[in-house]
């Protein structure tokens, strides 16, 4: 780990602790970027990425292909890293190696196919000629939470690079050496190193630094920090997607098999110890399977495996931080002060760590509480009967979020018709989040406080390029210039709309 902080672009002289979550040990002391380093950074990957650009795109799919197999090779090491700093378990470290392959393949498989470009109808059949084309948006600047740095970095950083963009990436300080890790992979493949550059540092100042350096940018964090940066590139007039918190509803129906669903839900909760954008923190629950659900779910939640453990012996891993380990406390030290009734967990574990906290269950949630509305990012789930299918979509629907969501339901079509319902980028039907998550053909991504733009698919490579648009007179037919030549084609041109729209012809 001590040898991957040394890839970091970080000059400033500073360094930040950077504390293990299982151990409370100090890891290590991570350098910090300057302002000045982010500029440099910038002005590198500029260069590296004309030669990239005009290497081609079947050298980008060649090299993207070579470092998905070395994130498979390496894929312990990666582990290792990302489970350290994150303080997940080997499962849920597996997910996101998983996930970072996966978007590495899509995208050096897919970037061709869907920017291709190509001719498109001219404004007047065989007068005028059309063509469309893409060129790389040049250095996308990428900001990422410490949660999931492998997978959330490369669902941006892939497409960036296959469109034929330099990348400039802000850390978060609890995740540099997992980025660096997997960086490293794509460099031993052959992406030159200044192409992606990894910055790290205070967010206020060397993540404007990056939004301000950048072409497009995007950005992985809480809608508090979405705000910002959203109206900082905005300000220079310069895209960007933004990926951020939710309140994620998960909708129990009453045809489920109520110990199967306890086992879905448990996971759909509680994965990266609820420290996961799309993981659930409210449950609907039909009130004809209430009475098996709930204690079936708070059975599975007591008997799920805390722990930290480098290998696959445990269920559910520590916090990241001190400051999660506050503000899970906090939420639910507020809930059971109002009155909320406990049904698992409730605890922090100090015997296992310094951050564990026990998977929690509440029900009796008032809206007063702050665990109510506000996203915990934690193992911290509400569970609400409600009379009907509607009362159910309606209480999902009633957030300021709409990143995720989730339907179980032995009825397949049944359960695909109340997701239809929902207001959310993304809802799983039987699965908690792994369905969308995972499906990197398919865009992801969140609606109202939860994001603008979407990742992954087709519309998340769309996000990296420009778009310009090429057409042309073909000389078939001298478009009129002068007010002779407009009096005697005005007549022929009103014909003209009329006959295309009576073809249908878009
Ligand atoms: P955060 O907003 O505090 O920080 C995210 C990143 O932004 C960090 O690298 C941070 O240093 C940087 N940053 C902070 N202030 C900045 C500023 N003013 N300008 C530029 N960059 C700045 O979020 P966090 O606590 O690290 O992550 C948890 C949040 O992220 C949760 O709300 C979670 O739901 C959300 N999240 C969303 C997704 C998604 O895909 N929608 C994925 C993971 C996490």
């Amino acid at each position: 780990m001590a040898d991957l902080v040394r890839d970091l672009t970080a000059t400033s002289g500073d360094t930040a602790a950077v504390i293990a979550p299982f151990t409370g040990e100090l890891l290590h002391d991570l350098p910090l970027s300057s302002v000045e380093d982010v500029a440099d950074a910038t002005a590198a990957a500029r260069v590296a990425q004309a030669a990239w650009w005009a290497a081609g795109d079947a050298h980008r799919r060649r090299v993207l292909l070579k470092a998905h197999d070395l994130l498979l090779d390496r894929r312990e090491e990666l582990l290792d890293a990302v489970q350290t700093e994150t303080g997940k378990t080997r499962g849920q470290a597996f997910e996101e190696v998983f996930n970072a392959a996966a978007a590495t393949r899509y995208n050096a498989l897919s970037a061709r196919r869907v920017l291709r470009g190509g001719r498109r109808r001219g404004g007047i059949p065989f007068v005028i000629s059309t063509r469309v084309g893409f060129t790389p948006k040049g250095v996308v600047g990428v900001i990422t939470p410490w949660n999931y740095p492998l997978s959330l970095a490369l669902m941006d950083i892939a497409p960036a690079l296959a469109a034929g963009n330099g990348v400039v990436q802000k850390a978060d300080n609890q995740g540099a050496v997992s980025i660096l890790s997997a960086r490293r992979a794509f460099i031993d493949a052959g992406v030159p190193a200044a192409l992606w550059a990894v910055v790290a540092g205070e967010g206020s100042v060397i993540g404007n630094a990056v939004v301000d350096a950048g072409d497009y940018v995007c950005f992985t964090g809480s809608t508090a920090t979405g705000r910002i940066v959203a109206q900082r590139a905005a300000g220079r007039l310069v895209g960007s997607s933004m990926e951020l918190g939710g309140k994620n509803p998960l909708i129990v129906l009453d045809d489920v098999d109520p110990v199967r669903a306890a086992a879905d839900a448990a996971y759909a909760c509680f994965s990266a110890a609820g420290q996961l954008c799309v993981s659930m923190e409210r449950i609907y629950v039909l009130k004809g399977v209430a009475d098996a659900f709930i204690p079936a779910f708070a059975d599975r939640v007591k008997g799920l495996a805390l722990g930290a453990a480098f290998d696959y012996s445990t269920d559910v891993g520590s916090l990241a931080t001190a400051a999660q380990l506050e503000k899970v406390t906090a939420h639910i030290d507020d809930a059971v002060a109002k009155g909320a009734t406990l049904l698992a967990g409730g605890k922090a574990r100090p015997d296992l760590g310094p951050y564990f906290v026990e998977p929690t269950v509440f029900t009796d949630v008032t809206s007063d509480m702050r665990c109510a509305a506000e996203e915990t990012f934690g193992p911290v789930v509400e569970v609400r009967v409600v009379d009907s299918e509607d009362a159910a979509i309606a209480a999902a629907n009633a957030s300021e979020y709409g990143l995720n969501a989730s339907v179980l339901g032995r009825s397949r079509a049944r359960a695909r018709a109340v997701a239809s319902r929902l207001r959310a980028g993304s809802v799983n039907v039987n699965e908690g989040y792994r369905a969308t998550f995972g499906s990197v053909d398919a865009p992801m991504g969140g609606v109202m406080w939860s994001g603008i733009g979407r990742r992954n698919g087709p519309e998340g490579l769309l996000r990296f390029v420009e778009t310009r648009t090429i057409a042309g007179a073909t000389g078939l037919l001298q478009l009129p210039r002068t007010g002779a030549e407009f009096s005697k084609l005005v007549g022929p041109m009103l014909l003209l709309l009329r006959i295309l729209k009576g073809l249908r012809r878009r």
